[in-house]
Parts: C-alpha cells; structure tokens; sequence
C-alpha cells in the first residue's frame, strides 16, 4: 500500500478535509468516550442526536438560514430530491418552471416530467452545448416555482447571479457548489445536496426547505417521500445514514473553526480557480469552451489538442498522484474538480504538472 496521500480531483465522491479523515480515524473505535464507534452507537441516543443538531446549526450558520429553514438529512442522492421537488412542491397544480443548463439539469427536467403535467423549461443553453448559463430569464406564469441548478458539475458552468423570480421560489441543486461561496438564501425554497462533493460522504442528502414549500405537501405521498416527515421528526423517522451525517458535522465543524466561515471559503476558491483558469487562458494547448463569465471554481473542464494526449495526460497525471482528472464519460476530455477540500497547494501541483505536460508534448 503506497504511504503517500494523492490529490485527489475526483467530481464525487470527492477530496475530504485531511483533518476531518484524522479525526473520523481517530474516535473510530471509542466515538468521544463511549467505548463504541459511531457506526455502533444508536440513532436514537443522545449522542447521535448532539451530532445531528450539531450538524443542523452549523450549516444554518455557515449559510445564514433564519429560523424559517429545516435543515434536513435525507438519503437517496440528489437524484430522489429531482422527484421529490416536484412530488412535495408542485403548488395546487401549477406549472413548475425549470432551466435546463446540461446533465444534471436535465434529469431533473425528466424526473419533473414523470411527475407533473406541465413542466416548463423557461430557459436552456442547450443552443451553445451547455458553456453558457442563460441570462435574463423572464417568467411569464405563475410557476410553482423555478428549479436551476447551481453548478453544473459536467459542463463546469456556475450561477453567479441567480435568477430574479419575484414570488416565485427559486429551487436549487447545490450538490457541487454548496458551502463554495456565499449567496442570499432568501429566494429558495428549497436547496438540496448530495453530499459527497462539498459537504462529506456519499449516503446522505442534505435537503434545506423554507417553511412556506410545507404548506404544498400532499397528505398522500408515502410517509419517505414526504419533506414534512423529515422536518416533523428532525431526520429521524427512519434509521438515517449516521456515518454520513457524522462526517458531515465534522465537515462544517471545520469550515467554521479551521477555514473560518464561507466567505474565507470562497476567498481560497477564488484563488484555486483563478490559478488554474489564468494558466489555461495563457496558452493554447489547454483549452475550456466555457463562457468566461459563467465558469464553475468547483469543475474546470479542458481539453488537449488530441484524445491521445489527454489519455496520456491522465496516465501521467495519476502516475504522478493527480487523480480524478478524466472528464465525465458524457462529454470526455479533462476535468479538475476544485471542491472546498482540495487545498491551493494540490492546484499548484496540478498547474505545475500542465506546464511541465506542455513542454514534453506541446
Ligand atoms: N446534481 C448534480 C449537480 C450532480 O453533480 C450530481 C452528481 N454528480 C447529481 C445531481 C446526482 O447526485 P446523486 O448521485 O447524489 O443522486
């Protein structure tokens, strides 16, 4: 087994904070004087629960979330929360309005579609591959409410100015940009997570629903597929995915002690992002097809002159602990996923490696 920790630029499951990793190795076998790990403690003890509220004030915190917020712990991925949104939030029938900005944006336009009847796609990107974010969106009806999603981990595009939806709730999918930077909560009704990129593990889904979103909940869905069952119980109707909320907590633990708030959090992405993308705008062996303004700090994607350097580019790269780098099989290429965890020093090797690619290949 090698002794050397790689960098990881995995899109997801991705890189996790070394401290947190120590700290989960540590307490494995005796969870803060218990004389059990945390995978055999119980969900129902006090424990667990000072984890899980733990975990709750901290994201309310870190994202400024007023008491109107439920800060739920869910499982099934990102990919539940595409048909539990418009299940749970379709608001007496009305339309729901979503924009379509590639991959991810697109299942959830289908989950929608399996669900709702009328189910708008008020703006798209589809026109340009997806490298843009549609600006100036302007809704006609009056929806249910307006799904985006944040960043778009495939096509490595980002919102930085959300859509303006008056009263209209604006949902967002945050799995790739949670916690990255800051932004008013007040226009969503919904933001949800998987957490395996910015937030901890793979196993839990973070859900935060406004109060308002509850008042929608149809009385007949399944007790699982109801956001009332999780607020009404704190995410523990069921046996939730305790491990995963473990490191979670430990996550925002040390987005607020050791890195200082999400807006320290952003200054480093900033850096990471700009460090990487200065570098790719500098030359034209590396290229991303991406909008400049609308470019993702969490996802860079970029290509090489030929499928054959970036095979041997992502060879090379992993030989040499830079792993993770191979774009989705959907749209191939390179892609360096920047999440919360990955230091400016792991982006510094990485745009190291690039130039050193160039002057052997270039
Ligand atoms: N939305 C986005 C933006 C994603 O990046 C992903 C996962 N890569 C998903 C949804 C799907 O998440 P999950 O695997 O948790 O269902």
């Amino acid at each position: 087994m090698s002794e050397k920790r790689v960098f990881v630029f995995n899109p997801g499951p991705a890189a996790l904070p070394l401290p947190v990793l120590q700290q989960t190795q540590e307490e494995m076998l005796n969870f803060r004087g218990t004389g059990m790990s945390i995978l055999e403690v119980s969900h129902r003890s006090q424990e667990f629960e000072e984890v899980l509220n733990s975990a709750v004030e901290r994201i309310k915190r870190l994202l400024g979330l007023d008491e109107r917020f439920h800060v739920l712990f869910m499982q099934g991925g990102a990919s539940l929360q595409f048909a539990m949104i418009p299940m749970n939030c379709a608001d007496n029938k009305k339309p729901v309005a979503y924009v379509d900005t590639g991959y991810w944006a697109t299942r959830a336009i289908k989950e929608a579609q399996n669900i709702v009847d009328d189910v708008a796609v008020v703006a798209s990107s589809k026109d340009k591959n997806y490298i843009y974010i549609p600006k100036n969106i302007v809704l006609e009806k009056d929806f249910s409410y307006l799904h985006i999603t944040a960043n778009n981990t495939i096509k490595g595009t980002q919102w930085w100015k959300f859509p303006e939806t008056g009263n209209i709730p604006l949902v967002a999918d945050m799995s790739s940009d949670i916690f990255s930077r800051v932004f008013d909560p007040n226009p969503f009704g919904i933001i949800y997570a998987g957490a395996q990129k910015n937030a901890g593990p793979a196993g839990v889904t973070i859900a935060i629903v406004r109060e308002d979103m509850l008042e929608r909940v149809p009385q007949n869905l399944p007790t699982m597929l109801k956001y009332s069952t999780f607020v009404e119980s704190n995410s523990l109707y069921n046996t939730p995915p305790c491990f995963a909320v473990y490191v979670v907590e430990l996550v925002t633990r040390w987005l607020e002690e050791t890195i200082g708030g999400i807006a320290k959090m952003e200054e480093i992405n900033n850096k990471k992002a700009r460090l990487i993308y200065d570098y790719i705008d500098s030359q034209d062996f590396y290229k991303n097809p991406v909008q400049p303004e609308d470019r993702s700090w969490m996802n860079v994607i970029f290509t090489l002159p030929s499928l054959e350097l970036e095979s041997s580019f992502i060879k090379e790269a992993t030989q040499e602990g830079l792993i993770g780098l191979k774009g989705h099989r959907s749209v191939g290429g390179c892609r360096a996923s920047l999440y919360n965890a990955v230091t400016l020093e792991a982006v510094e090797v990485l745009v190291d490696f690039m130039k050193e690619f160039v002057r052997r290949n270039g």
